[in-house]
């Protein structure tokens, strides 16, 4: 490892990425195959970046740009394996739509999901869950807004109608941008029933799409998805579909103009919600994470500090010179 001071215990103040034989220092991906997706990432929000600059929005650029810039690991080995990086040290932007940062908030929700999830199956055994998709014909960007609002109002009746089947849900909300430009808002849903459900209280689909369009005061049958997690399977399955990004990165990065015209749209709105007798467990989830490093309670010790800096132009995190205690 070219960072021997690293473990020399004095500290240096040598300021990352000013020069230009650091090119020849090792990539984070060449060191650390696990940590390849930061350089995906960092990749898009230099393009979000490159959006909000000269926009309403500008200093959204500024933040953007220093978002990630400089991340610190922890060099963990481990007994028979080769050693482990372990994040540390980042600063982040934390906007809405910064694609590392709703990559993080996605992992710590969904780290968080794991980890809580089991509890409420311990704690209704008999129950079952359905993941239900509700959608809406798609919209014209600049009415994103109105229509997010509209779909929570109808969420709120559909889960007070007498025949919703659900005693706890979460959801979530996805907006994609369709082909012809228009957005595609939906709710990706989880929702805890009685075993009963498979017997007696069973909705067919249609009668689910008559529920949707009921609640949203709609002239058109409303497409929707239900799917019913196997008996002795658990919701767990289903939490990389439920909690991943709002907006794919592909589509945030497709259209500047959509692109900011989604920033206006999505201010301030939430994505997560859940009710119900899921409330309790999941209620921290419809909170920005505080934490986007992603704290490790294993009490691993760091053998070094790492530091990498983004690279522009190559797209990369490379090792700087600086090393700490
Ligand atoms: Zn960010």
């Amino acid at each position: 490892m070219p960072n021997d001071r690293a473990s020399g215990g004095d500290v240096y103040s040598i300021p990352p990425d000013s020069h230009s034989s650091n090119s020849e220092q090792p990539a984070l991906s060449e060191l650390s195959p696990q940590d390849k997706p930061w350089e995906k990432h960092r990749a898009f929000t230099d393009r979000v970046e490159d959006f909000y600059r000269g926009s309403e929005f500008h200093h959204y650029s500024e933040r953007v740009h220093f978002c990630s810039e400089l991340l610190g690991f922890g060099l963990i080995s481990e007994t028979g394996n080769a050693a482990k990086l372990k994040l540390r040290s980042a600063r982040f932007c934390r906007l809405r739509h910064c694609p590392v940062c709703q990559w993080r908030r996605s992992l710590m929700w969904k780290a968080k999901a794991f980890k809580v999830l089991p509890r409420v199956v311990e704690a209704f055994p008999t129950h079952r869950w359905l993941f239900v998709t509700l959608t809406l014909k798609n919209v014209p960007i600049t009415r994103l807004r109105d229509q997010l609002s509209e779909m929570n109002r109808g969420f709120g009746r559909l889960v007070k109608l007498k025949a919703f089947p659900a005693e706890g849900w979460l959801r979530s909300t996805e907006v994609t941008k369709g082909r012809d430009g228009n957005a595609h808002p939906h709710f990706h849903c989880l929702l805890l029933v009685p075993r009963s459900y498979f017997g007696r209280n069973y909705i067919k689909q249609s009668e689910w799409v008559s529920m949707w369009r009921k609640s949203m005061r709609l002239d058109y049958n409303p497409i929707l998805d239900v799917q019913a997690v196997k008996q002795g399977n658990k919701p767990m399955e289903l939490v990389p579909e439920l909690l991943k990004y709002a907006t794919k990165e592909s589509d945030l990065v497709a259209d500047r103009e959509w692109f900011l015209e989604l920033t206006r749209q999505m201010h301030k709105m939430r994505c997560i919600a859940t009710g119900g007798v899921l409330k309790q467990y999941l209620k921290e989830l419809e909170e920005e994470p505080e934490d986007l490093i992603g704290e490790s309670e294993s009490g691993e010790m760091d053998e070094a500090k790492l530091y990498f800096s983004w690279r522009r132009k190559e797209k990369k995190y490379r090792l700087t010179d600086t090393s700490l205690r």
